[in-house]
C-alpha cells in the first residue's frame, strides 16, 4: 500500500526471511540484485532501518547522514560491480514516480549503454 508505513517486502529481505542476492552489506545498509533487472546490472541499495524513510520526499534533516551513506555506497558497489564506464542512479518517488515499494531504495543500473531521457 502506498506509503502506509507498514512493513514491506524489503523488511523480509533485510531479515533474510526471503532469499535475495546480496552483494554488499554494512551496519546501515544492504545492496542486492533487483529481482527484475532493467539492465545488465541492476541492484538496489536500501537502509536497514527505514526510520520513516518510506520515500525520498519524506526525508528530514536527521536523515541527511544516512542519505549520504546510501549514495556513497551506491557508487562503491558500482565500482565493485565493475561499472567503470558509467552507471545510472534512480530513486522513484511516489505514485507518479512509479514507486512500488515504500522503503527508500536507490536503483543502480548499468553494464550497458543506457539511453536518455527515461520514460
Ligand atoms: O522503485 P520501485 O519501488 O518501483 O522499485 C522496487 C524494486 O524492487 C523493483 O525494481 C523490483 O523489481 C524490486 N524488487 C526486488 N525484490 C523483491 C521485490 C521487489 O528486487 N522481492
Amino acid at each position: 500500500m502506498a506509503n502506509s508505513g507498514e512493513p514491506t517486502i524489503f523488511d523480509k529481505i533485510i531479515a533474510k526471511e526471503i532469499p535475495s542476492d546480496v552483494i554488499y552489506e554494512d551496519n546501515l545498509c544492504l545492496a542486492f540484485r533487483d529481482i527484475a533487472p532493467q539492465a545488465k546490472t541492476h541492484f538496489l541499495v536500501i537502509p536497514k532501518i527505514r526510520s520513516g524513510l518510506t520515500q525520498l520526499s519524506k526525508a528530514e534533516e536527521g536523515h541527511k547522514e544516512l542519505l549520504g551513506h546510501l549514495l556513497y555506497t551506491a557508487q562503491k558497489v558500482a565500482k565493485q560491480e565493475k561499472l567503470d564506464k558509467g552507471f545510472r542512479v534512480v530513486i522513484n518517488d511516489g505514485v507518479e514516480g512509479c514507486q512500488s515499494v515504500y522503503h527508500l531504495h536507490i536503483h543502480v543500473v548499468g553494464g550497458q549503454q543506457l539511453s536518455w531521457p527515461p520514460g
